[in-house]
Order: C-alpha cells, then sequence, then structure tokens
C-alpha cells in the first residue's frame, strides 16, 4: 500500500491509470474509519482493478461553530484497516486548499433543506472537496454511503450537471448490532449518550414501517426521549430522514419507508 500526500505524486499515479484504461475505485473519507467505511472499501476491492482511500478532514465543509479541529485524526490505526483491507493507495493530503482558493461548486436544489439548512455551507464545502479529489484521483468509481442520503443526493447531481466521468455507486448504511447507524462522531459519545443514540435508531426504523404519518410519528416519539434534540424530520423520496444532537454530538440517519 503506497500513502501519497500531494496532489502532484497523486496526479501522477492518477494519470497512469487514465492512460492504462484500468477499473479504479475511490472511497473519499474523513478518516476515524469504521466498518462503515471498511464496506465501502470492500465493495471498491470486488469491483475495481486498483483502490484508493483519500483521508482529509475538510475545513471548508464545517461551520464555524462545529467540531473540525476535535474531528478524531487516528491516522495509524486508518492505515493499519487500509493495508489490511487490500486498499492499493491512500491520498492523504495535508491540506488541499492554497491560501487564495476562491472557486467553490453550489449545487442549488438537493442541498437545501435537511442538512443543508442545519449546516449552511457545508454542501457547498463538500461539493468543492470531493470535485477535487475527483480531478486528483480521476478514478472510474467512488463509492459513497446511503448513510449521507443528501450528500449522495448533490454528489449524484454535481456528477450529472458537470458532466464529471465517474460512477457513483451508494452502498447501503452499516449498523452495530443494536441498530445505531456507525459514524466516525459515535467516538464522541458517552455510554449514556450512545443509549439514546440507540434510541433515536430504533424509533427511525419503526417510524419507517409505518403504512402513513411516519415524519410526524417520529417527531412526537423523538420528544419524549430525555437527553435528545430534534434537528429534523423530513421525508425525502421514499426515504425518512432525520438528525438529531445529543449533548454536543450531531447524528444522522435515515430508512427507506416501507
Ligand atoms: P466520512 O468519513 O464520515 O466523510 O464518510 C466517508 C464515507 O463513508 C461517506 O460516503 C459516508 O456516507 C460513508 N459512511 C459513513 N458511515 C457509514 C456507515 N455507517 N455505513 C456506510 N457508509 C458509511
Amino acid at each position: 500500500m503506497k500513502v501519497i500526500s500531494s496532489i502532484a505524486a497523486m496526479q501522477r499515479q492518477s494519470a497512469k491509470w487514465v492512460c492504462s484504461g484500468e477499473s479504479v475505485g475511490f472511497v473519499p473519507t474523513m478518516g476515524a474509519l469504521h466498518e462503515g467505511h471498511l464496506s465501502l472499501i470492500r465493495r471498491a476491492r470486488k469491483e475495481c482493478k486498483a483502490v484508493v482511500v483519500s483521508i482529509y478532514v475538510n475545513p471548508t465543509q464545517f461551520g464555524p461553530k462545529e467540531d473540525f479541529s476535535q474531528y478524531p485524526r487516528p491516522r495509524r490505526e486508518d492505515l493499519a484497516l487500509c493495508r489490511k483491507a487490500g486498499v492499493d493507495f491512500v491520498f492523504a493530503p495535508g491540506n488541499l486548499y492554497l491560501p487564495d482558493h476562491s472557486t467553490f461548486i453550489e449545487e442549488s436544489a438537493v442541498s437545501q433543506g435537511r442538512d443543508g439548512a442545519s449546516r449552511p455551507g457545508h454542501f457547498r464545502g463538500v461539493a468543492t472537496v470531493v470535485l477535487k479529489l475527483f480531478n486528483i484521483v480521476r478514478s472510474t468509481k467512488a463509492y459513497f454511503g446511503q448513510k449521507d442520503a443528501q450528500q449522495v443526493d448533490v454528489i449524484k447531481r454535481m456528477v450529472r450537471d458537470l458532466d464529471v466521468p465517474v460512477k457513483i455507486v451508494v452502498c447501503s448504511t452499516l449498523r452495530d448490532p443494536d441498530g445505531l447507524a456507525m459514524s466516525s462522531r459515535n467516538r464522541y459519545l458517552s455510554p449514556e449518550e450512545r443509549a439514546v443514540g440507540v434510541e433515536f435508531a430504533q424509533l427511525l426504523q419503526k417510524a419507517a414501517r409505518l403504512r402513513a404519518n411516519q415524519a410526524q410519528w417520529l417527531q412526537a416519539q423523538l420528544k419524549k426521549v430525555s437527553g435528545l434534540r430534534v434537528d429534523y424530520v423530513e421525508s425525502a423520496g421514499n426515504r425518512l430522514c432525520a438528525a438529531i444532537f445529543v449533548g454536543k454530538t450531531r447524528l444522522i440517519d435515515n430508512q427507506q419507508m416501507r
């Protein structure tokens, strides 16, 4: 496994596979890897000749009061997990932005509402960094988790609208046995807070199985849970989506409705 930290070195490598035409699978991450990330990597491993994982905590997708500086960065463990999963290249740049960076990607339809409303500027940062990464890595496929449902919609729309030559593969959400969706941010939770997160996941799953009024029912149930603050509950297409705060930690999840 090769670890690459400069844009130029990554681009020298990607020029080779663009030339040879081999299939390359790309999994963009912010590190603090867990089984959810690994499921994306395994899928890429199965479908592509070479696998690239990026590890980069992207500053432009965090709000000024969010957890950018505290975000976990267990670099050594992450590299060990990548090596074990058969990753060929880890792209782990120190910084992706020049001091006078002034170009941003703004998707203006599916990024509205939900996380887009709660985290102003978040999807602008996501779309910008993902397009930069696509231009650097130049993979044939890129793998994203359904857990971040709105992010998937934004990336798919950007790829479609800007004719980016990459196929987006969406992978289902990996959960702990008690139902909590795996997330790097689960590391922030105390045992009591984690129990609230589990209740959230279980109520969301129950709500998604109802025949009607799923969002209203879930909103009402979540209100009764102490130690939990609802950010939003909304249906989007056939998915019931929700975000909550447990203490200072924000958790998001979604489930397909029946
Ligand atoms: P992150 O490191 O949080 O930016 O996530 C990197 C990628 O992993 C994104 O495409 C996420 O949607 C995906 N991901 C995160 N958690 C999970 C999970 N529990 N199951 C499946 N994919 C996930």
